[in-house]
């Protein structure tokens, strides 16, 4: 038995869960003291935000619908100047990381209090990290006064997000947890989130693939995305964020897809170093290995296994392997720019995780 050592930092936000929770959004506005609340969403869920604004009635002082991935400057630049001229005292968001993005890089500028209402899995809402695109660079930050103040969970908002999206968003968030149990300043309270978190969505995205309207499938899902969102906002990431982020960035692939099939090669790629961890992801899947139990449970629910089939080219696999060995990084096996190459060419073909001498 080891003696325990650690800092666990709890962050302040209040969350309101359940169906038919969007029912309490006039209430959890004036909680946060706010009267005039700016709406925020994308353009595709243009309906849902005219809807939350009808909702909120001459508590909304107006509605910025053009939201969209990557945080453009000039976005956030746009949508901060509609917030100071219509006077809003809080933001809104309703979405998923996207249109949660956008929020944050307006508070980050104006400290408005943000309540926000996620519909997909990327567990955006539960951490003080900020991203914004400038010059097509991403520049991302962690600033408190960007984490939401008040979340609400609404299961029912989920039921319209498709079944693939359901699926590698669900996959995101289990690879915040995934990486979290083997963090460097992993605790035992965000182990034990993770944990609960993987087995959670294990669990409910095969039913929500059986049928996408299942709203206690949806709840379970939604559930487990919160509690992997709490552990990307309490402890650091390693290998499988750092790829995701360099080479998915760099060659422009979508967020959720690019996690879903990397996450089984960086298990693999991390499995000698972090049997602990390991051993935990696999208990949470029902599986006997972390790696190889993770690729089965994308095949399972029908999500993308190889790079090649969202738009990665074989002639840049090189280009990503030098990118992403370039800025050193913590994790725990370490990081060898030819073993790396080997890894992005497993999840170009979508091969079995493989078995390393490490
Ligand atoms: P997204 O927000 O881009 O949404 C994907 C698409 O799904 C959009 O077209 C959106 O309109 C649509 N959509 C969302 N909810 C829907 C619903 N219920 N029904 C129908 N359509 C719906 O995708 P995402 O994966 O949620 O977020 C990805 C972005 O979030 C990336 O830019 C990523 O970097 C960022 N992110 C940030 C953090 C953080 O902590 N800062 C964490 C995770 C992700």
């Amino acid at each position: 038995m080891e003696s325990l050592e650690f800092v666990y930092q709890a962050r302040a936000s209040r969350v309101v869960f359940g169906e038919g929770s969007l029912n309490h959004l006039e209430r959890e506005v004036l909680a946060l003291n706010a009267e005039r609340a700016l709406v925020i969403c994308s353009p595709e869920q243009k309906d849902t935000g005219a809807h939350i604004a009808q909702r909120l009635g001459q508590r909304c002082a107006g509605l910025f619908d053009r939201a969209v991935m990557h945080v453009p400057i000039e976005l956030a630049r746009e949508a901060l100047a509609v917030a100071r001229r219509l006077n809003a005292d809080c933001a809104v968001v309703v979405g998923g990381g996207s249109a949660i993005g956008l929020g944050k890089a307006i508070a980050l500028e104006s400290e408005l209090p943000i309540l926000a209402i996620p519909t997909t899995y990327s567990g955006s809402e539960m951490t003080p990290i900020f991203g914004i695109t400038e010059a097509s660079l991403k520049r991302t930050g962690t600033d408190i006064k960007v984490l939401p103040k008040t979340v609400i969970y609404d299961p029912t908002l989920t039921t319209t997000l498709p079944v693939g999206l359901s699926v590698t968003s669900g996959i995101n968030a289990i690879a915040h947890a995934a990486e979290g149990l083997y963090a460097r300043d992993s605790n035992p309270v965000t182990s034990m989130m993770a944990e609960e978190g993987i087995s959670a969505l294990a669990e409910a995205l095969p039913a929500i693939v059986a049928d996408p309207s299942d709203v206690a499938a949806r709840s379970k899902a939604l559930y487990g995305s919160w509690l992997c969102g709490i552990v990307l906002g309490n402890v650091g990431m390693a290998l499988h964020h750092k790829l995701c982020h360099t080479v998915g960035g760099s060659f422009n692939l979508p967020h959720a897809p690019t996690h879903t099939i990397i996450l089984p090669h960086a298990l693999a790629y991390n499995r000698n170093a972090s049997p602990e961890a390991m051993k935990r992801i696999a208990r949470a899947l029902k599986a006997a290995d972390a790696a190889t139990g993770m690729h089965e449970f994308a095949k399972e629910v029908g999500a993308p296994l190889s790079l090649k089939d969202i738009g990665m080219r074989q002639d840049d696999l090189d280009r990503a392997a030098d990118i992403a060995a370039s800025n050193p990084y913590w994790n725990p096996q370490p990081v060898d720019r030819e073993k790396i190459r080997r890894l992005l060419q497993d999840a170009f073909d979508g091969a079995q995780p493989r078995t390393w001498a490490l």
